[in-house]
Parts: structure tokens; sequence; C-alpha cells
């Protein structure tokens, strides 16, 4: 694990302590539960809860509840799920939708200081009366209603007297303020929709920028962050919270000030989507397999893959905090997990592509074992026993009929080295009566057991190999990009852009048979080919599945 990266927001979070505004970080993730986290919000996930755990904060996990028609308890627990995952505590747990009273009660404060008012412009006419950049808007004309008014209006919204559009709730502030979120935002509108927790007991919602504010106040939140595109918003965030009365027993001693926003850029990666709306259209449409489909980069998707909660973490810490949006190269995601899982994973033969090789000078009926390391470089992790016998797999991209003379691994009458075993000369090429090679025949020297050569000649080549007495049968899922395009979100048919070979399945792969007795969540690096693990969701102790996490080292080609 890295250090604790320094970022801006840091600065300004050890500043606050240090000249004392504040005595402790408060800080909050607040996703809204209309779909499944990933990569982007981990970054926000790393910040948040990152910050609190380095300066001795807490924060809270808060889930920003406030549109009905989208939101359900099912994103909420996978939400829940993926930060604990990740490895982190939350101090509260929250819900924007358990304090709709009392954002309501603060509108209603609005209300009473001639602060907001109802509205019944249309849609259209409200988007006429805002004006332009360039433009000063125009003052509705029912922007002059009297408080008590607003009230009995405001309080019939509430009781369901109106329908959906008919009236809405603005803040009264300044149609021709330059910043345009300032023009009498809308701050409550109708919607008779059924909320996956508050149920049918509203049907009026409070709109994100008058929720987000007061949720942060409530709950003594001191530093507010957020991405670039809330830049504007700030001025309405202070708006709000320096207009309203908190009572000193909702937010405790916590609540001496009252918290800053603070902005800061979005990361995506290149080759995937990083947007819940297209997430939702890839899983829906069936161009992948659910939520938690490998190739995608939601947080589940890459935990299925094999991703670990560390790499995540060091991705995020690698790609830092700054004040600008960035695109981040795949291979610094890759690189990430490589990293963990060289120094974690458990090394072990696979053969993906099996070819029978047989050992015609090795006596039939007998096998022997090897001892060999678990990892070459941490004795620690023990040691395991691999059989070895006449009839083993060898993979087809290690023979060649033709080999070039660059090619070091096996082809006729060449010599080539089993790792952990024998040296083997090709002798005879079994093939079909399509010409495919099925078979090699071979004679290993037993002289050359465990790397030795005693006679010094040189072998160059060494390949990997399964007992085929022993082996394992397994499904390997091989993974690719899911997107040809590295910025796929950018394209208005973003579909058209999907990778048509991003998964290859392996249905007769051979492994060794210590994989057998391996807890599920193993990780594994078959040597030679890459990381592995067991699919979470279909492996099962009869019908080995395991994915490939990624490839030794990045070969993909741009
Ligand atoms: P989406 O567009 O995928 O729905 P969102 O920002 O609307 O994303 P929220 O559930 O509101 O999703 O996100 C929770 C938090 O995660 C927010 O503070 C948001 O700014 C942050 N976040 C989301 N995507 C990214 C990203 N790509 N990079 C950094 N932070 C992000
Ligand atoms: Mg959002
Ligand atoms: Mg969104």
């Amino acid at each position: 694990s890295k250090p604790t990266p320094n970022h801006f927001i840091r600065s300004i979070a050890k500043n606050d302590l240090a000249n004392g505004k504040h005595d402790y970080i408060y800080t909050r993730f607040p996703p809204e539960p209309n779909g499944y986290l990933h990569l982007g919000h981990a970054k926000s996930i790393c910040l948040n809860f990152g910050l609190a755990e380095d300066l001795g904060g807490k924060c809270n996990l808060r889930f920003d509840d406030t549109n009905p028609e989208k939101e359900s308890m099912e994103f909420v627990e996978s939400i829940r799920d993926t930060v604990q995952w990740l490895g982190f505590e939350w101090d509260q747990l929250c819900f924007a939708s358990d304090y709709y009273e009392r954002l309501y009660q603060f509108a209603l404060e609005l209300v009473d200081k001639g602060l907001a008012y109802v509205d019944e412009l249309t849609p259209d006419e409200m988007r006429e009366y805002r004006g332009t950049l360039t433009e000063p808007g125009k003052n509705s004309p029912h922007r002059d209603r009297p408080a008590d008014e607003n009230r009995a209006l405001f309080e019939r919204m509430r009781a369901g007297e109106f329908n959906e559009g008919d009236y809405t709730l603005r803040a009264k502030i300044d149609m021709s303020s330059p910043n345009m979120v300032m023009r009498d935002p809308i701050l409550y509108r109708v919607r008779y929709a059924h909320h996956y927790r508050a149920g049918d007991a509203w049907c009026i919602y409070p709109m994100y920028d008058f929720t987000h504010c007061i949720s942060d106040a409530l709950e003594g939140i001191t530093h507010s962050l957020c991405t670039l595109e809330f830049q504007d918003n700030r001025e309405l965030y202070d708006w709000i919270l320096a207009n309203i009365t908190l009572e000193e027993n909702l937010i405790g001693e916590r609540g001496k000030l009252m918290p800053k926003q603070i902005e800061f850029g979005r990361s995506n990666l290149e080759y995937t989507l990083a947007s819940k709306r297209k997430l939702i259209q890839l899983v829906t449409e069936g161009h992948v397999n659910g939520w938690d489909d490998p190739r995608l980069t939601t947080l589940v998707g890459l935990r299925r893959r094999g991703y670990t909660p560390q790499s995540i973490r060091d991705f995020c810490a690698e790609i830092g905090v700054t004040k600008k949006d960035a695109t981040i190269e795949m291979t610094v995601l890759e690189n990430a997990i490589r990293h963990d899982l060289e120094a974690t994973a458990k090394r072990v033969f696979g053969v993906l592509n099996p070819l029978k090789l047989i050992i015609t000078n090795y006596p039939e009926g007998q096998s022997e074992t090897f001892t060999v390391k678990n990892h070459p470089k941490d004795d620690s992790m023990g040691t395991r026993e691999i059989p070895f016998g006449r009839e083993i797999y060898i993979d087809q991209d290690d023979f060649m009929l033709d080999p070039p003379s660059k090619f070091f691994r096996l082809g006729p009458g060449r010599e080539v080295r089993l790792r952990y075993g024998y040296a083997v000369t090709c002798n005879e090429v079994i093939t079909d009566d399509d010409g495919n090679v099925i078979e090699l025949h071979c004679t290993y020297d037993p002289l050359t057991a465990k790397g030795q050569t005693p006679d010094g000649r040189k072998i160059k080549g060494i390949i990997h190999w399964v007992s085929a007495a022993h082996a394992v049968d397994a499904e390997v899922r091989v993974y690719d990009r899911l997107f040809k395009e590295p910025n796929p979100g950018a394209a208005d048919d973003f579909v058209a852009l999907l990778n048509p070979d991003s998964l290859h399945v392996y249905p007769d792969a051979k492994l060794e048979p210590s994989i057998k007795d391996a807890d599920p969540e193993t990780r594994f690096q078959f040597e030679r080919v890459g990381y592995f693990c067991f699919d979470a969701l279909d492996h099962t102790a009869d019908k080995v599945i395991m994915n490939r996490t990624v490839s030794l080292r990045d070969t993909w080609a741009k």
C-alpha cells in the first residue's frame, strides 16, 4: 500500500485543522441509488473516506435519494456492499429521504421570509423567462405573491391538490444574476411517484441543490466534495444555508460552521463508460451480462473480474485529485492490479488451449511429483506438489510446425524444457485429416530433471504444462476491452463502438490439480499466461469457471 497522496483538498483540510477553523474533518460520499457504482465513484469514495481516515475524521455514506422514479433498494444494497468491499467504514448511514420533513420545514421558513415563492409558469415559459448567459432573465408574474399566499399554495402542493407541473416552489434570488443557477432556481416540484423508502408519503420532492447543502449541514459535514460540474451551484449552496435557521440540536456540537463545497475533477477511463445512464442501457439491451459483467468498469464488475480492493485504492491514489477532469489510460488501471497480484497471487500451471504431448520413453502407468514454490519471491506462501506423467498438455501456442528461428518453444525435432521438469524433444507430430496438429510424440531426457543439464547444453525455451491424468477441466474466460474506441461516451451511438471480440471463452482448459482445493477467493497467476480468479457467479465445485483478470504484460495493440 502506498503513502497517502497529497492533493489540494487534503491541503485545505489540513490547513483548516491547523488554523483551528475545524476541530475535526467530516466528509460524506453521496451517491444516488439509481445504479451500480463505477470506477469514477471509487475516486470519490477514496477521496471522501480516505481524507477522513487520513486526518482522523469521519465520513458518512449518504444516499442522495430525491428522484423517486429511478431509485431502489437493490441499488442501495449494492452501493453499501461495494463501499465495504473497498475497505471503508462509514460513520453514519444516511438517507436524504429521512430529511424530507425537515427539508419541507426549511422550505416553509424561506417562504415565510419572502425568500421563496410558488410559481405557475410552464417549463417552456420558465426557460424563456430565465434568459441566457448574455441576456438577463425576467421576473415571473407570480414572483411577488405575498408570503401567506405562497405558504397556502405550498401547503396545498404538499397535500396533493395540484397536478404535476402546475406549480413549483422557487427560491427568490436574482433573475439577472450572471450565474444562471441563481436565477430563481426550483426548490420543489410535484411528483406523484412511489418512493422506495418514503412510500407514498410525499407528492412533492426537493431538488438536488436544496437537499444537498441542508443534508450536509444537518450531518455536520465540514468539507462537501463534489465534481466540477457543480461549481456554479456553490453560490446557491451557500445562499440556502445562509438563509435557513439550523437548530443546534439537529447538528450537535459539530455544527459550529456551515459546510464548504469544494469541487474536484472527474476521472474517466479510456475504452469504458462512466455514466450510470449509459451503463443501464448496456445492461438492459443485453450487450453485457448484467451489472457485474467482468468487462464493465462497474465496481461489481471489476470485483468479479478479480480486481482487489487494494488495486482500486492504489489506482485512485495514482490518478490523484486535481481541479481538472482527466482521461486515464487503461494501462494505469491494469498496472495497479498487476502490481498487487504480482506480489500476492499464487502461481499455478494452466493450459488454455491444450495440445496433448505423449512422452513415449516415459514408462506407462508411472508418475512422479515435483515440489515447487507457490511464489518465486515469497517463501511464506509455501509450496505445492505438481504431478507429472507420460501424457501432458501444453498450450497450442507453444508449438509451431514450421517455427521461425526466434521461436524458442517446441517444433519438430526441437527440444524444450518443461518448467520444473524435464527437457523433451519432439519426434513426431500427429495431425488430423485437415492438417490440424492434435498430438505430439516426444522423448524426455531423464538426466534433465529439475532444471539440470549435466552435459551443459543450452535449452532456451521453457514452457508450462499440466499432467493429463491429473488435470482439472475448466472453462476460462478471457476478456478484452469492451469498446473499440477510447472515448465511447462521446459518441451518439456508443453501442456501435462495442468490441465484438471482448469475450473469448476457452472451454477445454486444463489446470493443475492444486486449484481444486483453493479457497474461492484465491487469485492465481497461471505462469506465463496471466492472472486469474474463480468466477463468483458461475463457478461450482463440479464445473470450474475462471476469469482472466489481466494479462501478465500490456499486450494490447493500439
Ligand atoms: P452518473 O453520471 O454515473 O450517474 P453521478 O455523479 O450522477 O454519476 P452520483 O451517484 O451522484 O452519480 O455520484 C456520487 C458521487 O460520485 C458524486 O459526488 C459524484 O460527483 C462522484 N462521481 C461520479 N462519477 C465520478 C467520476 N467519473 N469521477 C469522480 N467522481 C465521480
Ligand atoms: Mg448525481
Ligand atoms: Mg447521474
